[in-house]
């Protein structure tokens, strides 16, 4: 192209021809979830706005909970109740105080030594993965308008932080993880570096160094 970029949009002409209309879908795919909360049952309530975690809006929602339990609570839209399909999440404190795997087989609430064998083999898509250390907060909120559709790429969320996960990656940092601790490495050398009794094991200290740093890797050495 010859010119600049703003010469070239002066000469540009809209093409004469209506924009098509959307692709109707098809039955298949009507059934899309794009929300995770609409995964779970939804409980109605009545007050009517806009919902504060996923922004949809609704005749059938809750004033939001402005508790002890709630402070700190995070609005994630603009926004003035919590609607049906993301009132469950809140209400039950299970969502905050475990980890978690939500998918259209409903939700399984995870121990710790379960997370890496869920990450490595997430369910069906739709799904998403709640990991938490702290068990207080309620970072799994993120996660409603982020709907996984993958099972090689995707979204998880680790108490406030939203991780994304490349499976082969995360296949090579539990085995780097594994084989680490089975040689006598501590938790702690694994993120904040081997000490130098372990640097014979100069393949393994490699790739730990290389990992450090990714916010998945943390996630990896909670889970071992
Ligand atoms: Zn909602």
């Amino acid at each position: 192209m010859q010119g600049t970029l703003l010469e070239y949009l002066r000469q540009y002409k809209p093409s004469k021809k209506p924009p098509k209309p959307p692709v109707k879908q098809s039955p298949s795919e009507e059934g899309v979830i794009l929300y995770l909360s609409d995964l779970l049952q939804p409980e109605k309530g009545d007050k009517a706005g806009v919902c504060v975690v996923c922004g949809r809006e609704t005749k059938h929602g809750h004033s939001i909970p402005f508790s002890e339990k709630f402070t700190n609570w995070p609005q994630l839209q603009a926004g003035e109740v919590i609607c049906e399909h993301c009132y469950p999440l809140v209400k039950n404190q299970d969502f905050r105080r475990h980890s978690w795997v939500l998918s259209k087989e409903g939700v399984r609430f995870l121990k710790r030594d379960e997370v890496l064998d869920v990450l490595l083999n997430p369910p069906e898509p739709p799904f998403g993965i709640y990991v938490t250390k702290t068990r207080k907060k309620q970072g799994f909120l993120r996660l409603v308008t982020r709907t996984n559709y993958s099972r090689s790429r995707y979204f998880i969320a680790f108490d406030d932080e939203l991780i994304f996960v490349d499976r082969a990656v995360l296949k090579e940092m539990v085995e780097v993880g594994r084989k680490a601790l089975e040689l006598g490495f501590t938790k702690t050398e694994l993120l904040s570096g081997p000490k130098i009794a372990h640097r014979v094991y100069s393949d393994i200290v490699k790739k730990i160094e290389e990992f450090r740093g990714n916010p998945l890797w943390e996630v990896v050495v909670y889970a071992l």
